[in-house]
């Protein structure tokens, strides 16, 4: 391995950061009882930090009896707040903007529109957009359910997206929902953050024989980074951190001299510094460091 070359937008977004410092906030100046619903944002470390400072988790509201909620930067239906709130819970709401934006267009056109989301519907976030339009939204994985659905020649018809969807995806889905109702009312709900780190890798992944993405495997923007990677370059990997890193990937025989590395919205700094220590210690000290912008200053450089 000769150069490890760090993409230009990789690691923790403005939504995390923020959810991250609101539950450290809490967790400090609360007395009582703190818990987070379900994951505070996709990443085991940043998940177990929580957990060691005896900040509880929960699944379900019905798991909390006393003290205070905090709802996770990937938000949640309005029911279970009001469940929370009736239980006598404090509720404190670090759901990152950008989804409340959805939650917001969704207040606004439910009543006239109907609504086509494209999103994984095991993912918290879809969860709490369909509970903020229940019985108003239809949520498709993929082009071919979009297709499925029925012609609705006279509903008004909406499409929203979720945050960390894939852009090209998302566009294919656009142009065939343009086709098949040319009176849909689009809402590109992606947000910059995933959009800069999918543009990012993009650029990177053919330019290396490896790309290895920092994140856990419950962060969609993580694996989504790992699936625009996959066709672009020879391997395109999915670790937790430094530890799933194995030697034997950089042997002279496997021919992998450049390594594209990002990590996904929801990856803590110390995990990618961990990871890029690692590889340095496998080349033998000898692997390059640099980033995507030195690539392009030297490539403004060579050219005639
Ligand atoms: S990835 Fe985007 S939507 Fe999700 S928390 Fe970060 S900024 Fe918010």
């Amino acid at each position: 391995m000769k150069k490890i070359i760090i993409a230009r937008h990789h690691g923790f977004c403005m939504g995390v950061k923020r959810a991250i410092r609101i539950a450290e906030d809490t967790a400090r100046e609360e007395t009582g009882r703190v818990t987070i619903l379900k994951e505070i944002v996709h990443n085991d470390a940043v998940v177990e930090k929580f957990r060691r400072e005896d900040v509880r988790q929960a699944y379900s509201v019905d798991e909390v009896d006393e003290g205070t909620l905090i709802i996770s930067a990937h938000g949640v239906e309005p029911d279970i707040i009001q469940k929370a709130v009736n239980k006598g819970l404090t509720v404190v709401d670090a759901t990152c903007s950008l989804v409340r934006r959805i939650y917001d267009i969704l207040d606004k056109i439910k009543d006239e529109y109907y609504i086509i989301h494209f999103g994984d519907p095991a993912h918290d976030e879809t969860q709490g957009i369909v509970g903020h339009a229940p019985d108003r939204i239809r949520v498709i994985f993929d082009r071919e359910e979009m297709l499925s659905l029925p012609a609705w020649k006279d509903r008004k018809l909406a499409l929203t997206v979720q945050t960390t969807a894939n852009l090209e995806d998302f566009l294919e889905v656009q142009k065939l929902a343009r086709e098949k109702w040319p009176h849909i009312k689009i809402f590109k709900t992606i947000c910059n953050a995933t959009h800069q780190r999918q543009s990012a890798i993009l650029e990177l992944a053919p330019k290396v024989d490896m790309v290895l993405v920092v994140g856990s495997v419950t962060s969609a923007n993580s694996n989504r980074l790992v699936k625009i990677s996959e066709p672009l370059c020879r391997r395109a990997l999915l670790i937790n951190s430094d530890e799933d890193i194995k030697e034997e990937w950089f042997q002279e025989d496997r021919g992998v001299e450049k390594v594209g590395l990002t990590a996904g919205a929801s990856t803590p700094d110390f995990l990618v510094k961990a990871v890029i220590e690692r590889l340095v210690s496998i080349s033998g000290g000898m692997a390059e460091v640099i980033t995507q912008e030195d690539v392009e200053t030297e490539n403004n450089f060579s050219q005639p």
